[in-house]
């Protein structure tokens, strides 16, 4: 018989491109498979990392041995594997930190010191039975639960009581041995409110505690599953009991959608007839088995949503299983509840608001292909889904879409590379899509999909541009809100109809500048200045979140005229408050919502009716459905314009088309009020306009004539460092290496970045242009191999393919 592996590759999460070879102990030799999730000994450290293979090769130097398994299958399959490298190559990532960013279990790894018993403690123990002693000495209770087996130090302090010291002495007697390695995490930890309890069966000869045996009848009685944390009314120390019910498989616990509960039921729709032709297209490539892109592009309120429905509908009949990405904010409970009523138990959600060991259960539930349907933000598109047969990216121009740390993946772009492997048909739907993908459709790349029209023919809202030069010449007043918009708002509420009001810029005055000096004043560990939160009474950092006191003078001259300029959407709502005192008014950014729950509940009130107005950032401008929204007014339409950032427009065209579009979604017709003291320039035109054509055709000619995406593949490369001399040297070195620039690439370069100084890190930027893709590549493996020579630390290179921002 052929001998097993005794050794293994393994890919860990560290800035370097080795693969690291262990001994496999003997326990795990017929265990240990290509893609399991395996600990290692590195350093000093422990480190979680992932299989590559197992083999027989004797290494040269002598191989440390491998310290456990952290599951028995396989966290990553054949196809996962084979993604993550094409992630590494292309974005020009570490394997190990693209495989860890590829499993979200790997959160699932807590550190904690395992206890076992040394040989004399194993004598010790073996004495202790002979003898009649306490019974209720710990060291005793301690050294024989530890005589069947070894036992991690929290469970023992759970168990026995003043446990920690008698650790300390027992250790010192030599009688236990503890080693520090991470410990699984416990599935049953998911907090009570989000766990639902039923009855699976009677114990047979066990006897159970009081109040597990209340629980037990309790849902025996009530046949069907309870929300845990409401149980605690019915029966005492509901969730302690159910979770022990569910260890001894007594009851089964399960995770509840968020907001499942909270969305009325909305039926299928028939699909008008461009859903329908939408939907026959992607219907057809299922049937083929395929792979094959397509971009639904449909205006606001179109019934996309619908679509992806159908399409999931479709693909289950077939046998297949779908992936739908959605924008980090877009996983609202109303979309959760949505896809529960049509697709049921078949759901899973991943949310990056869940706990990791919630997410754990739903990764484990589509593994084991009991979820066919996943909907999850963009870490999603890792999701070990079975048979894959649709992958759906909602809102794909999305910036969420894009992970701002190593790796930086594009979500849509991987979900189509997977799709392309796995012969998946991929939709992705937008209002606005990215210039990138609309121009793929051009070259035959994508296949096009058209909702020219909101559902039942209702129109788009009218949009009116409010030029605030021209008020401020008629009005001789620096005002927020032009007088069309206060009317406007005015008729709102008289009308008990409700309104949305789009800054987006957070805070209440955007800098502070002294009038004698003019100095501003700036983040000590960033170059921007300031903004002041009236709320806080403080002068914050919105990259580093340094704060500090409101001066009173100003700090270069000791002035006090220093004043407040730039409104922001706290100085919004503020002013609302002063026009509208009845009126009530929520905001949302990021300074009144804290988490996902926040930004939900605000939202579902504001659905509700319990808010006239809903101030905020372009967090409010994304894909939500409120009915009764006849208003959108736009402060300030020029915040994004002046970014030094080849997409400035786009994403401006984008902001505003999709906030103007959460007007006049139900029975009746909105009106949008944009305001703006750029108002000739084609963003806002075209926004106004509502014309998506008409603007890509003017940015893509943008794009040919200066060699940017989608006609060149980009990379930013930054060199960082906290000492600006270094940094700067640096940047300079790998200038030279790049020069002259290698055939057919643009280098610009270096330069002091735009944002020169971010948390105390000085930072110079590098742009590499070239319309082949392969060219690229190759520079940035260049780049990345003169950095590792010259020895630097592998933070102060950030390459950056594909970017969506420049900043
Ligand atoms: P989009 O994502 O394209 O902006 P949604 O998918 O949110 O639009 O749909 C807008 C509204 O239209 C939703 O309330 C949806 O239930 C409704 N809807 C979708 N399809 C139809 C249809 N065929 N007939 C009537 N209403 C529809
Ligand atoms: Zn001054
Ligand atoms: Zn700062």
């Amino acid at each position: 018989m052929e001998s097993p592996p005794a050794y293994c590759d393994v890919s860990l999460p560290v800035p370097m491109d080795h693969v690291f070879t262990y001994l496999l102990p003997e326990t795990l030799r017929h265990r240990v498979q290509t893609g399991s999730r395996v600990l290692a000994p590195f350093g000093h450290r422990t480190l979680a990392g992932i299989v590559l293979r197992t083999h027989s090769e004797k290494p040269d130097a002598p191989a440390r041995e491998l310290l456990r398994l952290l599951e028995e299958e396989p966290a990553l399959d054949e196809d996962l594997l084979k993604l993550g490298r094409w992630i590494a190559e292309y974005y020009c990532a570490p394997l190990g930190e693209v495989l860890r960013a590829m499993t979200p279990l790997a959160g699932d790894v807590r550190r904690g010191k395992i206890i076992s018993l040394t040989p004399s403690g194993r004598d010790a123990a073996r004495q202790l039975h002979l003898t009649d002693g306490a019974e209720d000495d710990p060291a005793r209770a301690i050294l024989q639960m530890l005589d069947a087996r070894a036992m991690s130090a929290s469970y023992l302090k759970q168990k026995v009581p003043r446990a920690a010291a008698v650790l300390r002495s027992l250790e010192k007697k030599g009688f236990i041995e503890a080693e520090d390695v991470a410990a699984e995490r416990d599935p049953l930890r998911a907090s009570a409110a989000r766990l639902r309890a039923e009855f699976v069966k009677r114990p047979g000869e066990e006897k159970l505690p009081k109040s597990q045996r209340e629980l037990l009848s309790y849902l025996e009685l009530h046949p069907g599953s309870h929300n845990v944390a409401e149980l605690e009314k019915a029966v005492a120390s509901a969730s302690t009991a159910a979770r022990a019910l569910a260890r001894k498989d007594l009851a089964k616990l399960t995770l509840e959608a968020v907001g499942a509960t909270l969305t009325p039921f909305r039926p299928p729709h028939d699909l008008n007839a461009h859903q329908q032709e939408a939907f026959d297209h992607i219907r057809a490539a299922l049937a083929k088995k395929e792979f094959q892109t397509f971009l639904l592009e449909g205006v606001t309120g179109s019934g996309k949503t619908e679509v992806y429905l159908n399409a999931i509908d479709a693909a289950l009949e077939l046998g297949r299983s779908s992936l739908m990405l959605v924008p980090e904010i877009g996983l609202t409970p109303a979309v959760a509840g949505q896809f529960h009523h049509r697709f049921g138990d078949r759901v899973a959600i991943l949310h990056s608001a869940f706990h990791d060991s919630e997410r754990a259960q739903e990764w484990r539930r589509i593994r084991a292909g009991e979820a066919r349907v996943v909907v999850a933000t963009r870490s999603g598109v890792f999701a070990p889904v079975r048979n894959l047969g649709l992958i759906i990216v909602d809102e794909e121009h999305d910036q969420s879409y894009k992970q701002q740390e190593t790796p930086r993946y594009h979500g849509r772009d991987v979900a189509i590379v997977r799709a392309r492997d796995a012969g998946a048909a991929v939709v992705l739907g937008s209002a606005t899509p990215s210039l990138e993908s609309r121009y793929n459709t051009e070259r035959g790349k994508y296949q096009r999909l058209l909702l020219p029209e909101r559902v039942e023919s209702r129109p788009l809202p009218k949009v009116e541009v409010i030029d605030m030069r021209q008020e401020f010449l008629e009005t001789r007043k620096q005002a927020t809100f032009s007088r069309a918009l206060v009317d406007a708002v005015a008729e709102r509420l008289d009308n008990h109809e409700q309104a949305m009001l789009l800054l987006n810029r957070r805070g209440f005055s955007s800098f502070m500048t002294c009038r004698a000096c003019g100095a501003r004043l700036e983040c000590p560990n960033c170059s921007v200045t300031l903004t002041f939160h009236r709320r806080d009474r403080r002068m914050l950092c919105h990259y580093c979140n340094y704060s500090c006191r409101v001066p009173e003078r100003c700090p270069t001259c000791d002035s006090d005229h220093i004043q407040f300029l730039g409104i922001g959407s706290e100085r919004v709502e503020d002013e609302l408050h002063g026009a509208f005192p009845r009126a009530r008014i929520a905001r949302i950014d990021r300074d009144t919502v804290g988490g996902k729950r926040d930004y939900e509940t605000i939202l579902a009130k504001f659905r509700d009716g319990e808010y006239d107005l809903l101030v905020g950032t372009q967090m409010i401008a994304k894909g939500h459905d409120i009915p009764n929204v006849t208003l959108v007014g736009i402060v300030s339409a020029d915040t994004g314009l002046g970014l030094p950032d080849f997409r400035a427009a786009e994403r401006t065209f984008q902001l505003l088309t999709q906030a103007a579009g959460r007007a006049g979604r139900g029975t009746q017709p909105g009106i949008v009020l944009m305001q703006t003291i750029n108002p000739d320039h084609y963003a806002i035109v075209c926004a106004a306009e509502q014309n998506y054509e008409k603007f890509y055709a003017r940015e893509i000619e943008f794009r040919r004539l200066m060699h940017y995406p989608p006609f060149a593949a980009l990379a930013n490369v930054i060199i960082r460092g906290s000492k600006e001399e270094e940094a700067l040297e640096r940047s300079a070195s790998l200038g030279r290496l790049l020069n002259p620039a290698p055939e057919g690439v643009k280098i610009l370069g270096p330069a002091a970045a735009s944002l020169s100084k971010l948390k105390n890190e000085y930072r110079y930027q590098m742009l590499i242009k070239t319309p082949s893709r392969k060219r690229l590549t190759e520079v940035l493996r260049d780049v990345r191999r003169f950095a590792a020579q010259e020895k630097w630390n592998p933070t102060s290179l950030v390459i950056d393919v594909d970017p969506m921002t420049l900043l």
